[in-house]
Order: C-alpha cells, then structure tokens, then sequence
C-alpha cells in the first residue's frame, strides 16, 4: 500500500466527525508518526497488552469489537466506524481491555505505535483528550458486556446504558454501604476488590466484572450488607431508576438477577454457619490472597524435614532469597511469604516515590533499576513480601564477575548499593528456581481460584 501524501492524511483526520476540532499542528505530528493501514473484510487485529503494540483510528470502513467475557466465551461490544479509536487502552491502562476488531468491511486506518504516541503526547493535548474519552467509554460498555446479566440486554442497549454510568472511584476501607441503609444504585466493579460483611463477619469478596446492590433494589428492603474496601477501588455506577426500567424492560434479566441473589443468600447463609470458612476467608483476606491471580504454595507433609531447597535456589539467583517459607497456613497449605503481586492498588507501587515498580509483560510487578533503596516499599507492603537487599554491580552476570567487584569493592573503587527485593515470578528467566529445584513437587504456583473453590 503506497503511503498517503503527508497533507492527505491531515486532511483525512481532520475530516473525522469527531477529530475537526483537532489543530492542524496536531493533525500533522499524528500524521507524520502515523500508518497509514488497510484491512480487507474479514481480517482479524488484535490488539496486544505491550507497550509495543499500535493504536489506530478507522478513516472508512466498519469493524466489530469482540472481547471475552469472564467464562472466556467472545462476545460483541459493538461496531467501530469512522472516526473510532482502537488499541488505544495500554495508553491508559496497564491491565488494558484485551480484545480483537474483526473487518466486516474494507477498512483504511491510521496506525501509531504506542511509544511514539508516548513520545509525542505533550504536543497531542486534545488528541489525548479524545483518545482517552473513547477508551473510557469502551470500557464502560466492556465492564457491562462482561457482567452475565447484562448479556440479556442487546449490544446497542449496552452502549446506551453505558452512557448512564458514572464512574466513582473509593479509596481503601472506604465503605460503599452499610448493611441496614437504603438501596439507591447498581455498582459494577470495575477494578479493585471489595469484603462483603455481615454483622461483622466477612461472608464474600468481590472483584473485577462482578455487581452488588441489586438485592435491595429488587427487593426493595435495607443493604443485607456492609461493603467496604479492600483495595483502591472504581466502580460503575447504575441509578436504580435505570436499573429498575431494565429490569421491567427485560423479564429475563429480573430471573437472571434473582438468580444470583438466591446463590448469594445461600452462600451467605453457609458461611455464617461455618467457623472454619469463616476462619479461612478472614486470614485469606488478612494475607492478602485475593490480591493476585497465582500465590505460592506448598504443602508441608510433602517436604522433607529441614529441607529449604527453594528458599536457597531463589537465594542462589538473586543473591538473597525473595520468598520465605512458614507464611500463612490455610488447610493443609503453607502460604509462603511472598509478594502477592498485587493487581490492584500494589503498596508498594503506591509507596515508591521513583516509580521504580513497573509491571512487566508476564503480569509480574518488578523493580528497576530506577531504585533507590530509600526502604518506603518495604514499609508499606502488608504482607512483608519486600526486604531490603545490598548488591554489588552487575551482580547477576555470575560468580567470577561478582568475585572481581568484591575485589574492586575492597579496593574502595565501587560502593555496595541498597535496593529493594521481591519475587518478580524470575522475570527475564525461562524458569522459576525455586520451582524447578523443589525436589518434591510439593513447592507450587497456584491460582487462587484453585486455593479458594468458594
Ligand atoms: S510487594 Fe507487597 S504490596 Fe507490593 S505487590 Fe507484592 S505483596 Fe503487593
Ligand atoms: S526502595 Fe526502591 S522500589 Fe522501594 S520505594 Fe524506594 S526506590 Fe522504590
Ligand atoms: S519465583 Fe523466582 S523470584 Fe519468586 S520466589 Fe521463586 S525463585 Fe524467587
């Protein structure tokens, strides 16, 4: 495909409904950094989670959007046309929308990789603008589509829904409601993990893509819980009004949500009446289980007595082990003490005031080299999953190396550096060692769900 003429393309945008008001300075950045891309019926684009990956707006044509809903099944969020923006969530986003847009038509689109939109942003003031209003949006309509009962509803329905939503955004502990007030709204989760208690008790929590307050609205009676939160937490917010002319609207959906509120009653009802699930969900809540999707686990009946292989194979690489065995027991487990990896509202994150906790690609927080060892991550994680560590440059690239700086240490040419240190799942390595050396099977990467079937 032969490139448009540089005027062309600025032009082409800014004949864009919603991209006339763009600048023509920044009409022609975006052109001169751009691609220009077409796609027959058909294809498939999928968009990627790197910072690697591209952004795009359809000059003509039409495509479908699909995503996975949480069962993993592909469903429709929508048609993109003219003017529409994808690809653009990463630029927001570090656990960006994840989703494909399949042409149903020819379609001729600008591409921008991600790093020179980076680049250019603070040339791009109403451009970001817009990109980010689009993304705000998709995510709205995508945060909908992946809750089970709105998939009674079609998808021009969702979109128009979507514009009834509003955004609101809690710290952590905050309470959302007591158990005892009145019901005034649908909130869908959209980041962040809330407890559900019960006269003190925690019955639940709730995460990512799941609803609350539907029971009282239904029922029109008092909140039967107290939600409060354990992370920074953003929620959709539905007006019951809305939500209640759905639901007269779709007779499906009232049977939908009476549904989960019989589920939720008697799982309620089964963990007021069991200490041990009680016990189990406070020091999962206490520990921070929830707060990743994989923890690491062993089961100690199946170690041999003293034996501290994995301790010693993750101290082997990385000069001071980053996990600690006898953390928290749940059942038959040993929770070890290890960072959790944090999805939501990461501590440590918060803390460093380097910004030197990135997430990287495999879903692993890791610390830079931007670190300073000023220990404000250390203090902060609840869990105590980072510890202080001092290293001697390049102290990775193998013994005979780190064998020559403690020469040059000695010899006052280098100084020692603190930094800070937390399992980072080996990022950058083919394997986990403390995996791979647990002779016994018994050290595991566990996902939550599998450690919590309930
Ligand atoms: S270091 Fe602590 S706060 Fe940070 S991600 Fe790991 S467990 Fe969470
Ligand atoms: S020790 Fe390093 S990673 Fe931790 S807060 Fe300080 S600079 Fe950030
Ligand atoms: S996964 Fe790697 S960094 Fe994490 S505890 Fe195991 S060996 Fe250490």
């Amino acid at each position: 495909m032969a490139p448009l003429a540089l005027n062309l393309q600025v032009d082409a945008l800014q004949s864009l409904p919603n991209l006339a008001e763009l600048p023509t300075n920044e009409a022609t950045i975006l052109a001169r950094i751009g691609v220009f891309r077409a796609f027959a019926a058909g294809d498939t684009i999928p968009i990627a989670r790197l910072r690697s990956s591209q952004c795009y707006v359809i000059l003509s044509g039409v495509a479908d959007t699909v995503i996975l809903d949480r069962d993993g099944e592909p469903i429709s969020i929508g048609e993109l046309g003219e003017g529409d923006f994808f690809g653009n969530s990463i630029f927001f986003s570090s656990h960006s929308l994840l989703y494909a847009v399949q042409a149903q038509t020819q379609i001729f689109a600008l591409q921008w990789s991600i790093e020179r939109l980076h680049e250019k942003k603070q040339h791009l003031p109403l451009f970001m603008r817009l990109l980010e209003a689009s993304y705000l949006q998709r995510r709205a309509v995508s945060a909908l589509s992946r809750v089970p009962l709105f998939s009674h509803v079609s998808v021009e329905e969702r979109a128009l829904l979507a514009t009834q939503l509003t955004r609101q955004e809690f710290g952590r502990n905050t309470v959302i409601f007591e158990q005892g007030s009145a019901g005034q709204a649908l909130y869908l989760i959209e980041q962040g993990q809330i407890a559900v208690e019960q006269h003190g008790v925690i019955v639940a929590t709730l995460s990512d893509g799941d609803f609350f307050g539907e029971m009282a609205l239904l029922s029109a009676t008092p909140h039967n819980a107290t939600l409060r939160c354990l992370t920074p937490t953003r929620c959709l917010h539905l007006p019951g009004a809305v939500f209640a002319a759905q639901v007269a609207q779709h007779p499906s959906l009232e049977a939908a949500v009476r549904r989960v509120i019989d589920e939720r009653v008697h799982h309620s009802e089964r963990v007021r009446g069991d200490q041990t699930r009680q016990h189990l969900i406070k020091v999962a809540v206490r520990y921070g289980m929830f707060r990743g999707s994989h923890v690491l686990v062993r089961q100690p009946a199946q170690c041999p007595p003293d034996c501290r292989i994995c301790e010693q194979a993750c101290a082997e690489r990385f000069g001071q082990t980053r996990m600690r065995l006898n953390g928290a027991k749940i059942e038959d487990w040993d929770i070890t003490q290890s960072c959790r990896q944090c999805r939501v509202g990461a501590e440590c994150v918060e803390a460093c005031p380097e910004a030197a906790i990135q997430w990287d690609d495999n879903g692993a927080l890791r610390i830079t080299d931007a670190c300073t060892g000023c220990n404000e991550c250390v203090l902060a994680c609840p869990y105590d999953a980072v510890e202080s560590q001092t290293i001697f440059l390049q102290n990775q690239q193998g013994p005979l190396w780190q064998l020559w700086q403690r020469m040059r240490q000695q010899s006052h040419q280098i100084q020692p550096k603190t930094v800070a240190s937390k399992c980072d799942l080996c990022a950058g390595y083919d394997d986990r060692a403390c995996l791979s050396q647990c002779p016994t099977g018994s050290l595991q990467l566990i996902s939550i769900e599998e450690l919590f079937p309930f």
